[in-house]
């Protein structure tokens, strides 16, 4: 094809304009006020794999979701900075930034230049911060709130970053890079001596205790649904509840559960909708809690589709599901957005995973733009 001159300009320009803006948008339209008010605390479940059939089947063989009872739905694009199908970190640094990145980068943009994510703008402010995981702390998902790496499975050096960094609950898997380092260092030791307690299992936190919390409880990932995990996501949040109402200061709390996601890689339907369920029954527990605090926002969403799950048959009466999966990794259609309690309307309507971080933002009054 023979181009003429005016369209390689066009080519060229458009190129200087998107190099000159690989960060946020400067000029941003503002969020109206909300209608229903402005959150003190988040909750932000994210369903790791989480797409709209996973939701679909969940409800039909459990009978019903306490996720779909939210008061707010969305939908929320996922592509990454350099291609259509994301997977965790891209997609975590875009809810955690504001800002498209490229495959398996995290909490940097495509350049390698360190964007400063919302857990750090909430520390300046005086907010308490949590994350808990199904897998292991330095997961891409938990680590976009606290890391800058150029590629997320640079374990042991986002392990430092999250011995030095000022969230206040960690709870999750990975110890393997915490204290059975190639430098040998021990970053338990580091942030014990740091001021955290510590604890290798979430049933021996005390409910009454106060102060930073790390508990890791698994060398790497902790065990599925179906391998006997238990209770554990739904003791992690009750835990992690008491001690960020102790700090008495506005918090922010991120939980997820990664699982979803495996399983679906797996193509393992009953385990994956058992974690679809799992996930559910802890946004059961914050939506009482919230019914106690009523200034807490709650939101859950996928960060991306896994497994092109799709329903093809089953009886929705007899609560069975017929499904099918595509193929084994992440697909990029829209995830499904749920939220409830104030500040819950931002989150309806079609929106892009960098528009999480601005709706966040703006809900707690951050100027981040
Ligand atoms: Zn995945």
């Amino acid at each position: 094809m023979i181009m003429k001159h005016h369209q390689y300009l066009y080519i060229l320009l458009g190129f200087i304009l998107f190099s000159c803006n690989p960060g946020r948008n400067n000029n941003p339209e503002p969020f109206p006020e909300p209608e229903d008010g402005y959150p003190e605390n988040i909750i932000f479940f994210i369903g790791d794999g989480m797409g709209p059939a996973h939701v679909t089947a969940a409800e039909t063989v459990n009978n019903g979701l306490n996720i779909t009872s939210l008061s707010t739905t969305g939908l929320m694009t996922t592509h990454a900075a350099d291609r259509s199908v994301t997977e965790s970190a891209a997609s975590a640094t875009a809810m955690t930034t504001g800002v498209k990145t490229n495959y398996k980068m995290l909490g940097v943009n495509p350049d390698g230049e360190i964007l400063k994510n919302i857990f750090e703008y909430l520390h300046e402010r005086g907010y308490a911060t949590g994350l808990i995981t199904t897998t292991f702390l330095q997961g891409a998902t938990p680590a976009a709130f606290y890391a800058h790496a150029e590629l997320r499975d640079m374990y042991e050096d986002i392990s430092v970053q999250m011995a030095h960094s000022e969230v206040d609950v960690l709870i999750g898997g990975g110890s393997f890079w915490l204290n059975e380092r190639e430098d040998g260092l021990n970053l338990i030791d580091t942030m014990t001596s740091r001021g955290y307690s510590y604890y290798e299992h979430i049933n021996d936190v005390p409910l009454d205790e106060s102060g930073k919390l790390l508990v890791v409880q698994a060398q790497y990932r902790l065990p599925g649904i179906e391998d006997d995990r238990g209770d554990y996501l739904q003791q992690a949040l009750s835990r992690a509840l008491s001690r960020l109402d102790k700090t008495r200061q506005p918090w922010f709390l991120m939980v997820e559960n990664e699982h979803i996601d495996l399983r679906g890689h797996d193509n393992l339907q009953d385990e994956m909708l058992a974690e679809v369920v799992d996930l559910d029954l802890t946004v059961g527990n914050a939506l009482s809690y919230a019914a106690t605090n009523q200034k807490t926002l709650i939101v859950v969403a996928g960060d991306h589709e896994t497994g092109g799950f799709s329903i093809t048959g089953g009886n929705v009466f007899e609560g069975t599901v017929e499904g099918d999966f595509q193929g084994d990794n992440h697909t990029a259609v829209m995830v499904p957005v749920y939220a409830d309690g104030p500040g819950a309307s931002y989150f309806s309507g079609v929106y892009d995973n960098t528009d999480m971080f601005r709706k966040f933002t703006d809900l707690l009054k951050i100027n981040a733009h």
